[in-house]
């Protein structure tokens, strides 16, 4: 499953220049988490993540290719113990999922719910004094982080191995590089425009789905499908195997 294999190989450049520190995925390291939505007061935040109107993005992209060979939490950036106000943020999540479209298949409908599952791990995420704040409509992800869990020690290993731990509760899933960034010097343009196309490609999947019409030249996905590769081979694909019945 390969639909977003471009955009994963564009993120690299849109990060600055910092090494990453890299974490190893470890169950035993998550965060504490709440269960729940939470609300961190304004009197009681350290700062927020994308706040004062600092980008803010989130995305996520699955794919079967060879991106990703374990699971593991890359930090750019300043860790979250370590800021002192509002800084431009992102996560971007790169998940290694079992090939759900197999060779000669095209039933898009295993693979679109699969990356609908995995999409909606972020709404599964908790941690203890770190408000998330996400719009599907802007891409953004605004996190507000309490003095209280700046003051034991909140960092980003901590939240990754909480995010990865989720993702690996779906069998489909085989391994995620979770990307935290707070540099300065990074691409959120870039990114946002990558977080969109993401989400393009999503929606793309789910109007097949639903068996819209197959004329590409009056079809208002088609510049998508033109830029992505696989899009039309799914439809069509999907639309030769309804007719065979
Ligand atoms: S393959 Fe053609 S008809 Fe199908 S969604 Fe893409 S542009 Fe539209």
């Amino acid at each position: 499953m390969e639909l977003y294999n471009s955009i994963i190989e564009k993120i690299e450049s849109h990060i600055g220049s910092q090494t990453p520190i890299r974490y190893d995925y470890n169950p035993n390291k998550c965060w504490e988490d709440v269960g729940g939505n939470q609300l961190v007061m304004m009197r009681e935040a350290a700062y927020e993540l994308g706040g004062d109107s600092k980008p803010a993005v989130n995305y996520a992209c699955v794919t079967s290719g060879d991106y990703v060979d374990k699971d593991e939490i890359l930090v750019y950036g300043k860790d979250l113990h370590e800021i002192r106000g509002s800084v431009p943020f992102a996560r971007v999540a790169v998940i290694k999922t079992k090939d759900l479209v197999g060779e000669g298949e095209e039933d898009t409908e295993p693979l679109f719910r699969a990356i609908q599952d995995i999409d909606f791990v972020k709404y599964h995420v908790y941690p203890k004094g770190y408000m998330i704040r996400s719009s599907s409509d802007s891409f953004r992800e605004q996190v507000r982080v309490s003095k209280e869990a700046v003051s034991r020690g909140i960092n980003f290993e901590q939240v990754g191995n909480s995010y990865i731990t989720q993702f690996k509760k779906n069998p489909d899933v085989i391994a995620v590089k979770l990307i935290f960034l707070t540099v300065d010097d990074a691409d959120y343009a870039g990114l946002r425009a990558d977080a969109k196309k993401t989400r393009d490609i999503t929606l793309t999947l789910s109007k097949i789905l639903e068996g819209m019409a197959t004329d590409c030249h009056s079809c208002n996905l088609r510049e998508i499908c033109d830029e992505v590769e696989g899009l039309k081979e799914l439809h069509f694909g999907k639309e030769k195997k309804e007719f065979k019945g």
